[in-house]
């Protein structure tokens, strides 16, 4: 069902990409609505990785299991199973995302460390599991670590029900049982552990952070949903529509694309199916992803 997943380098981290769900091919449309096959049409590198002949573009959840110098790292958490949620495609999943993970060497009392680049539906969901009656968390060892204005604007918010069914159910029990670690991250962003860094990018949700990860002058940076979708490579004025300040989210988008563009930073989309990652190169006024590099063998 789900060949290995590749695994990319930084120097000596290793990154595994952990597939939980493949997104419905309307997801795109919904999600990005300036992303018109016109638009896809433009940018014929998307094919046939990133969009399918008609158009539609490809999405994907999945998380990355990083091994950081002996530290465990999982940046974000995927839907998660047995959850209760609006949206049909991820509600009341039972995926064998958990069994993927200890293949890849990260069985849940292994991590020591969780990165949330926010805490939208898709990215906390295995924050928790089932126990009975009960929501414990799934990594019972680990810091779940997020930026504070994004924990902040979330729990002072007067949330709508089904976004506070997943604030009960995917963060709150973590909260409670004190491993949730928020931190400030200023403008040039903060070192969570050696060699990893949250890089401020808001406007998808106010306290977003992308992820950077290090060892020497070789880096990988895990987008969130700072990036979507390939198809904002060229076109980063392209928003979601579940942006909360979506101008915002443009000057993160630019701003990140264009520290990245020209470097040997291996840009890896927490959204892009397969290949998932690339170079930033520039291309006319916007950027193109070209794919792979230093894969692992
Ligand atoms: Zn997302």
């Amino acid at each position: 069902m789900h060949p290995t997943a590749p695994t990319w380098t930084a120097g000596r981290l290793l990154v595994h990409r952990v597939d939980e769900v493949a997104f419905p091919a309307h997801t795109g449309r919904w999600l990005l609505p300036a992303a018109t096959p016109k638009v896809v049409d433009r940018a014929p590198w998307l094919r046939p990785d990133f969009a399918a002949p008609d158009g539609a573009l490809r999405l994907a959840s999945h998380t990355f299991a990083v091994e950081a110098d002996g530290l465990r790292v999982l940046v974000d958490t995927g839907v998660g199973n047995g959850k209760t949620r609006a949206n049909p495609a991820w509600h009341d999943l039972d995926t064998d995302y958990l069994d993927r993970l200890a293949a890849a060497g990260f069985a849940p009392e292994s991590v020591d460390l969780v990165v949330l680049t926010h805490l939208h539906t898709d990215h906390v969901g295995w924050n928790t599991r089932r126990d009975g009656d009960a929501w414990v968390p799934t990594f019972p060892r680990a810091r779940y670590v997020t930026s504070r204005a994004e924990w902040e604007h979330w729990a002072a918010a007067d949330m709508e029900p089904a976004r506070r069914q997943m604030f009960r159910d995917s963060v709150l029990p973590v909260r409670d049982a004190g491993l949730l670690d928020p931190v400030d991250v200023p403008e040039g962003g903060a070192e969570v552990a050696p060699g990893i860094r949250l890089l401020p990018t808001p406007g998808h949700t106010p306290g977003h952070v992308a992820v950077e990860l290090r060892d020497g002058d070789r880096s990988v940076v895990i987008t969130g949903d700072a990036v979507h979708h390939p198809v904002q490579l060229p076109r980063p004025d392209i928003t979601s529509c579940v942006d909360v300040d979506p101008a915002l989210a443009v000057r993160s988008r630019r701003a990140l694309l264009a520290s990245a563009a020209g470097t040997d930073t291996l840009l890896l989309g927490s959204h892009f199916p397969a290949p998932t990652a690339g170079l930033v190169v520039t291309d006319g006024d916007g950027h193109r992803l070209v794919t792979a590099h230093r894969v692992a063998p």
